[in-house]
């Protein structure tokens, strides 16, 4: 992939605790507008990949490369984040005494100059942006519910939503359909297939028939390292993937 097309380049990257290797030499590109799943056994090294693009977790060695020269290993979580890297954890934390609505305009970013978000009006254009996420997320129907009364997948959704209020330029969510009914799982990848029209999406996920429905390209982590990379297809049949699952 050409630096054009590359918006995180994880370089050789190292973390141990207590001297066992979580993350092991990794190196791995994240293009712009891609869609890329993170599969790998327990224990792979899949949060604390994460963990280091977010900078939660520092790295021992290694560089990680934004938007070409910006290494987020020099940053702390709050800078990451306001560079447009935005992670969604596994369980959905959503203001349940508010309403659709309001939690996403809560979300959004504010001028500089507003500091309390209780008082900040959303912009006509703000407006616009959040008509359009509630239609990428599947609730404008509820967007005046209270999220309390959404259910699990929605409460998922708009989470998403509330991080596309921030317009991020990459967006890393990890095991968005634990959890969701079936229905709600197909729905899920549709959606995420929607927002990597526009930006970067890393999914890290278990469950293979949604990897499956997300057609992104694969990367498959096995100590720390990459074992594999391409389609599901592609990945599921090479012998070390197989290994590494089986053997665990
Ligand atoms: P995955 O998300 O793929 O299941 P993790 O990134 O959670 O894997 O963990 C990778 C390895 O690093 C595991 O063996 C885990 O026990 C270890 N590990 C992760 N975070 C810590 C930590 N803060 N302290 C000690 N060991 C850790």
């Amino acid at each position: 992939m050409s630096d054009r097309q590359t918006l995180l380049y994880l370089d050789g990257v190292s973390v141990s605790f207590d001297g066992f290797k979580a993350i092991n030499n990794l190196s791995l590109i994240v293009g712009h507008r891609e869609l890329q799943a993170i599969i790998g056994p327990n224990g792979a090294g899949k949060t604390t990949m994460m963990d280091i693009i977010t900078g939660k977790t520092r790295p021992d060695e290694g560089e990680v490369f934004f938007e070409g020269a910006i290494d987020l290993t020099r940053l702390d979580e709050t800078a990451i984040a306001e560079l447009g890297i935005g992670r969604k954890f596994q369980k959905p934390t959503v203001f349940e005494s508010h309403t659709v609505w309001d939690n996403l305009a809560l979300a959004l970013k504010k001028p500089r100059g507003v500091f309390s978000t209780w008082f900040y009006h959303p912009s006509q254009e703000d407006v616009a942006r959040l008509d359009e996420i509630l239609d990428i997320i599947r609730l404008r129907p509820r967007r005046d519910a209270l999220a309390a009364n959404l259910s699990h997948g929605q409460k998922q959704w708009l989470e998403i939503g509330m991080l596309l209020a921030q317009d991020p330029k990459l967006l890393l969510v990890d095991e968005p359909v634990a959890g969701m009914t079936d229905a709600e799982t197909v729905e899920t990848a549709k959606l995420l297939k929607e927002i990597a029209r526009t930006r970067s999406v890393v999914v890290v996920e278990h469950d293979m028939s949604f990897v499956r429905d997300l057609a992104a390209r694969v990367t498959v982590l096995a100590e720390g390292s990459v074992l594999a990379q391409g389609s599901l297809d592609h990945v599921s049949a090479d012998p070390r993937v197989i290994e590494s699952y089986l053997g665990r």
